[in-house]
């Protein structure tokens, strides 16, 4: 079946013009299939899982833990408890800094972090470093938007307690080499946390081969729902994270004397999950499976590497981020043009992009530009609509002189 055709939302048109969608490194929009499985839950499965008596407490049980059993495959991790539901990148990301810091992180220690870091991959370490009277230090990278690892490998000493970089950056599309990254600072025995947000629906993830210590994404950046996330941690470690948050299904016995704590993950699974959800990524799963994750990212580089000299052709405008490895993600500027005001423009024509820092000023700020305009693709994005936005720019650029 043909893989647009999947995807409703995209066949409709906006101020009377066909939607364009680019704005796919924000959120990728849903199949039918994953949009089944939200209504299919709620119609006939909704209920309470984990400890209930009945059938439909056991049914949505079963399918959870299934979930998390797909998503152990999925990135190849050793133990499916070493895979923990959570809101998304953002709370995977939260989860890690708040209790591995308490638990390894105290006075002088340091946070390695890169300057193209999402905001939600700094300041949850920079709230961690100031609870632990610990400091943040940062891997720099380059004009083409490439990290520094000599740099990188000079940052570590022995008080570095975690690293946490990622894979891929949402801003500039650098695929940065998580691989080297993590092999350096494992040679000084330092873990490094992954932020996965904008790889896992590009790249083949492979937890026990990158030989990360953690790694997180969000269900809605790989065509599943808003609203749940995965954070994958070594067990030896999590073994000796204490919890994140308190809460039903976390303890193991309760006592005003004394609490103990269930076993992984449901340790740091508090209160009642996103369910349906769950069972919503695990059809994304199989969708992104369905195709090849090798195939979807053959597709992307073929339109990106299309849409790339399409736009260079462009007069006046720059691309931020050319790194020779990079996803689907190009950033650019425009003259003088306030990427907001480009922005505003090619949406009057059906053409969605994104516009501003991206949650990544510290990039803005290493390029000292206010922002830029991105478009990002995804597996069904075509090249009609690459030729779209080319035209598009061509016809606003002079309004925006
Ligand atoms: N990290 C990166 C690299 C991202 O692109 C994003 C989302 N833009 C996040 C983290 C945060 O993801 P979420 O908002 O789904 O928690």
């Amino acid at each position: 079946m043909d893989i647009r055709s999947q995807f409703p939302i995209l066949n409709q048109t906006v101020y009377g013009k066909p939607l364009v969608y680019f704005d796919n490194a924000a959120t990728t929009q849903k199949p039918q299939c994953v949009i089944d499985t939200l209504c299919n839950y709620y119609k006939s499965l909704n209920s309470n899982i984990h400890r209930g008596a009945h059938y439909l407490a056991s049914q949505a049980t079963e399918q959870y833990e299934q979930t998390r059993r797909k998503v152990k495959e999925f990135i190849n991790a050793r133990h499916s408890h070493e895979i923990v539901f959570t809101r998304g990148t953002t709370e995977s990301i939260n989860l890690v800094a708040s209790s591995f810091s308490q638990r390894f992180i105290s006075k002088g220690d340091e946070v390695v972090v890169s300057a193209m870091e999402h905001h939600s991959n700094i300041v949850p370490w920079q709230l961690a470093c100031e609870r632990q009277g610990a400091t943040l230090r940062v891997i720099p990278f380059d004009d083409q938007g490439i990290l520094d690892l000599d740099a990188f490998a000079a940052l570590l000493n022995e008080r570095t307690r975690i690293v946490a970089v990622t894979n891929v950056s949402n801003t500039l599309g650098t695929v940065n080499p998580i691989a080297e990254i993590i092999r350096i600072a494992h040679s000084r025995e330092i873990p490094v946390l992954v932020d996965g947000a904008q790889a896992i629906s590009h790249r083949k993830v492979d937890v026990q081969q990158l030989g990360c210590d953690f790694y997180c994404f969000s269900g809605h950046k790989m065509y599943g729902p808003m609203g749940v996330g995965v954070m994958y941690g070594r067990e030896e470690l999590l073994e000796q994270m204490p919890p994140y948050q308190g809460g039903g299904e976390m303890i193991k016995d309760v006592t005003f004397e004394r609490t103990t704590y269930n076993e992984l993950p449901f340790k740091f699974e508090a209160g009642t999950p996103a369910v349906g959800d769950v069972l919503g990524l695990g059809t994304a799963i199989d969708f992104i499976s369905q195709i090849g994750i090798g195939t979807i990212a053959a597709t992307e580089k073929e339109l990106t590497d299309y849409a790339t000299g399409q736009l260079q052709q462009i007069e006046g405008l720059r691309i931020y981020g050319t790194a020779p490895d990079k996803t689907s993600v190009i950033s650019f500027l425009i003259g003088n043009a306030h990427p907001y005001d480009v922005g505003t423009l090619l949406d009057k024509l059906g053409i969605a992009v994104r516009t501003g820092h991206h949650c990544t000023q510290p990039i803005m700020d290493r390029y000292g530009i206010p922002g830029t305009v991105r478009a990002s693709f995804a597996v069904y994005n075509t090249r009609d609509e690459v030729d779209t936005i080319c035209a598009a720019i061509r016809r606003i650029a002079p309004m925006l002189q």
